[in-house]
């Protein structure tokens, strides 16, 4: 094979993960591959609201989401089923900003300082201490290290034979962009029976609605027109929102299979980071900044022990295990807990109630499913 072809280390998949990744090794001089499926810019369904704890690190890697027209957002407003709202500031507050237009900000700097091919990965063998992906493109690229950011469910997953892949799962994502009279500086958390459905404001000044359904609601009605008519409009909000909002996609951007099931941070010598290596209940409002996070508790273990002479794949492999594990598995679980809870109308009704009547036990909750701020 080619020397061309061999890298200090490759990522796969392209999102906020495998991007942040790889422009901070590249940052310190790694010949770094990436290699996504899928070329720039690029919509995803992702409620788009990213939590303010990644901000300074992404600032740390030149990126400032506001050159490219970010929204402030510091106020949270949650309603049960029958439109009982109750509004909060949020304790570290966030930004909205399209995965269009975010993604790309990151690429657009990556693409000045390393490769990035946009090639789908079918295959990985192990071999000697060295890695050989193969994409369906019919490349071959060599490495010692692989990073995998493949997102939540990937066909690499199967070809891994990852144990989550096995298990069905019942939630599928919707999103589209719309116009629509809403506050910048506001982020709605709607309940329907079955699942929820977030709004904000993006760069455009668009609004983002994204929603998380179970798979056998949204059959049930048969269409995501039908569902919207008979699910989503019994929330006096999101009957308010539907009946005016105007989309701008031609379609809704849909995804199934959406699992969160937990997962390995590593698995066959690759070390998983964002959602490859777990995903946090979307209505916690920071699986992007934890994506981000992982992908930096990755590079510092690396950078800090990769040349040392005494460097041995097993140790890294162990120390990024049991950091991934204590900066997230925790979270991980109460943004499980927290979703069983508002899914059940009876336990949201009770959780609103004494919200009502002890406000401040909202940014509570929030803090409990985010960290600290990053730098
Ligand atoms: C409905 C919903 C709403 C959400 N809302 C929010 C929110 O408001 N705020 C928030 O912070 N988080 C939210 N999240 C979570 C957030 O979207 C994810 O945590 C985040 O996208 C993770 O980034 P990632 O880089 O790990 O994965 P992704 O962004 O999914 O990137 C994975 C990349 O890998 C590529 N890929 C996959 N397979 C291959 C292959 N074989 N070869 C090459 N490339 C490949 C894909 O094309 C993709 O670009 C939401 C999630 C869902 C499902």
């Amino acid at each position: 094979m080619d020397s061309k072809n061999s890298y200090d280390l490759i990522v796969i998949g392209g999102g906020l993960a495998g991007l942040a990744c790889a422009l901070r090794l590249s940052k310190v001089g790694c010949r770094v591959l990436l290699l996504e499926k899928n070329p720039y810019p690029h919509h995803k369904v992702c409620g788009e609201y990213v939590s303010n704890e990644i901000l300074p690190y992404l600032n740390s890697l030149g990126i400032d989401p506001f050159e490219r027209g970010a929204v402030s957002i510091d106020r949270f407003e949650v309603s049960s089923i029958e439109g009982k709202t109750i509004r909060s500031k949020l304790p570290l507050g966030g930004f909205g900003i399209s995965r269009y237009a975010l993604d790309n900000l990151l690429y657009e700097k990556l693409s000045e300082r390393a490769k990035v091919h946009f090639e789908t990965v079918e295959d990985l063998n192990f071999l000697q201490n060295e890695f050989t992906v193969s994409t369906v493109e019919k490349n071959k690229y060599r490495s010692k290290f692989v990073v995998g950011a493949f997102g939540k469910r990937s066909l690499l997953d199967v070809t891994l034979k990852r144990k989550f892949i096995r298990q069905k799962s019942p939630w599928l994502g919707v999103k589209a962009h719309y116009e629509y009279e809403f506050p910048g500086d506001l982020v709605a958390l709607h309940n329907f029976r079955g699942g929820y459905c977030g709004l904000s404001q993006v760069e455009t000044g668009l609004i983002n609605a994204c929603y998380l359904a179970t798979y056998s609601s949204f059959r049930k009605a048969g269409s995501p027109k039908a569902f919207k008519e008979k699910v989503l409009i019994q929330n006096p909000h999101l009957r308010q929102f539907f009946s005016k909002a105007v989309s701008v996609f031609p379609k809704p951007l849909t995804i199934a299979q959406i699992s969160f099931e937990r997962k390995q941070a590593v698995e066959g010598h690759i070390y998983m980071i964002g959602d490859s290596a777990g995903l946090i209940h979307p209505l916690c409002g920071n699986g992007m900044a934890m994506a981000i996070h992982a992908a930096k508790l990755f590079c510092d273990l690396f950078l800090e022990s990769v040349d040392k002479p005494n460097f041995r794949r097993v140790d890294l492999e162990r120390n990024y295990r049991l950091k991934w594990e204590a900066t997230f598995s925790r979270r991980i679980q109460t943004g499980r807990m927290i979703q069983r809870l508002f899914l059940n109308p009876a336990t949201a009704n009770m959780g609103m109630k004494i919200a009502r009547i002890f406000p401040s036990v909202i940014p509570k909750i929030i803090s409990k499913t985010h960290g600290d701020v990053v730098i």
